[in-house]
């Protein structure tokens, strides 16, 4: 039987690192077995769902280009196929109406906890055979077993066991008609053919519950995998603080979807000490058998390692289109280009570092390091200006490169001496590119230009 998998995501706001790491390995199961890999969004809770959060999720995979088979399915838009499925189990007696007022609701859990019993329902209306009370609009509840077990065997954690008995009769429709939560997961993964179920382990408590409304239907129980949650550094649940947790943030903030991607698949599987998977790799290696047990740590040098590894990667060309989204518009020749996008490869992390190195490089500074600048007198600017004329422009990095230690060499200069001056003229502060290469791109005469411009700030 070919694998189906599945993302199921409830629309309350934006796509969050963890539930895109949920869709990747539901994903990836999908196509390293050639099955299909469905998305569904859990739409029912009307009053906390949005449209606006249903778009984020769709543009989010997007972004990942991760594409679902088949048409999206909305649970809104099956409420009479939950319907008939309410119906049948009232039909066969496998559920029932509850008459409990929300008063008697309260009562009894009061009693319980004065007895200091778990809260639970009583069975009441389980076999009520008498006349229901008037005025109230019943529930439907499920009958759950009695007395054994429900068990299911789960791909990451093991065998999972709870007596059948701390299972409650639960609802399965509310008294306006509306089916729950459980009943439809359940009643959807089945009709969708969904053969294996990956999911945050917060679902772990679900799955008893949606194993008696299979049962009870005559529906064939998938393969449950509940992967552990992403921890911060400290161990404790992943919250905003801890960096960006909506997908789209991560884009705005210029990491790459390859990245982002690999960088989630290593957070609860691993493959030898292998750190770097592209896609096909991931598809070829991933097995949800082989997840993690224990929760894992968010790690966000790692991200940028990652994306600075996807960002040496990306071909110039391309790196300068995507650059245009972050108000970065480049006009300089191919050759100048190379040289300036392979520098700063090297040591920016971000799209958005990287788009302010090229500025940084490519527009006249504006204002100056102020330290570098009280240290400058007329001789070392005398120094940088003759170097920058000795220059052509038809020269290379390596040449520039040779000039200036030639430079050096011939006026007895130190590194720090002159390279300081001559990189706070070009750039205004210190740091950055290699020099030679920051040269090369901006060109020689606008480096007289950004010379003069230093010497006339100096002088006023
Ligand atoms: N809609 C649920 C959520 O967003 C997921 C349900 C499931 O995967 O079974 O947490």
């Amino acid at each position: 039987m070919s694998v189906v998998t599945r993302f199921a995501p409830s629309p309350t706001g934006y796509l969050h690192i963890g539930g895109l790491r949920t869709a990747l390995f539901n994903y990836l199961y999908a196509k390293n077995k050639g099955g299909k890999f469905l998305l569904r969004i859990e739409d029912t809770d009307l009053q906390r769902n949005s449209q606006e959060a249903t778009e984020a999720i769709l543009k989010a995979f997007q972004w990942c280009e991760m594409s679902h088979d088949g048409e999206v399915v909305y649970q809104s838009q099956r409420f009479d196929l939950y319907k008939q499925y309410i119906q049948q189990l009232l039909d066969e007696g496998k559920a029932y109406y509850c008459y409990m007022s929300k008063e008697e609701l309260d009562a009894l859990r009061e009693e319980q906890r004065a007895n200091k019993l778990p809260p639970r329902y009583d069975n009441r209306y389980r076999d009520f055979k008498g006349t229901p009370p008037s005025g109230i609009e019943p529930v439907v509840r499920i009958k759950t077993p009695l007395e054994g077990v429900i068990a299911f065997e789960d791909g990451v954690k093991g065998r999972i066991e709870i007596a059948a008995k701390e299972v409650d009769d639960f609802i399965i429709a509310r008294s306006d008609g509306s089916p729950t939560y459980n009943f439809v997961v359940a009643i959807d993964d089945a009709l969708m053919g969904v053969t294996d179920v990956i999911r945050g382990d917060d679902h772990t408590t679900n799955t008893p519950k949606q194993i008696v409304v299979y049962e009870a239907l005559g529906f064939k129980i998938p393969k449950f995998f509940h992967v552990p949650m992403i921890l911060n550094p400290e161990g404790k649940k992943l919250s905003k603080r801890d960096g960006a947790t909506d997908v789209m943030e991560y884009k705005a903030m210029g990491y790459l979807h390859e990245a982002l991607l690999n960088f989630l698949v290593r957070l609860g599987w691993s493959y030898g000490d292998q750190e770097i998977f592209s896609m096909q790799e991931m598809i070829k290696l991933f097995s949800p058998n082989d997840l993690n047990k224990s929760a894992s740590c968010y790690n966000q040098s790692k991200l940028d390692w990652l994306n600075n590894h996807y960002i040496r990667q990306m071909d110039n060309q391309a790196l300068k289109a995507m650059l245009v989204d972050f108000g970065c518009k480049i006009e300089l020749c191919s050759e100048k280009l190379e040289v300036l996008f392979e520098a700063l490869k090297e040591r920016n992390y971000t799209l958005v570092a990287f788009a302010k190195g090229v500025q940084e490089v490519l527009q006249t500074p504006s204002n100056y390091d102020e330290k570098m600048f009280s240290r400058l007198n007329p001789q070392v600017l005398l120094n940088v200006e003759t170097f920058i004329k000795s220059l052509d422009s038809h020269l290379g990095v390596s040449e520039i490169e040779a000039r200036s230690k030639a430079f050096m060499h011939e006026h007895n200069l130190k590194a720090g001496e002159f390279l300081q001056p001559l990189r706070l003229a070009i750039l205004g502060k210190g740091g950055g590119i290699g020099m030679a290469e920051a040269i090369f791109a901006v060109g020689v005469e606008e480096c007289l230009r950004r010379v003069n411009f230093l010497k006339k700030s100096f002088q006023s």
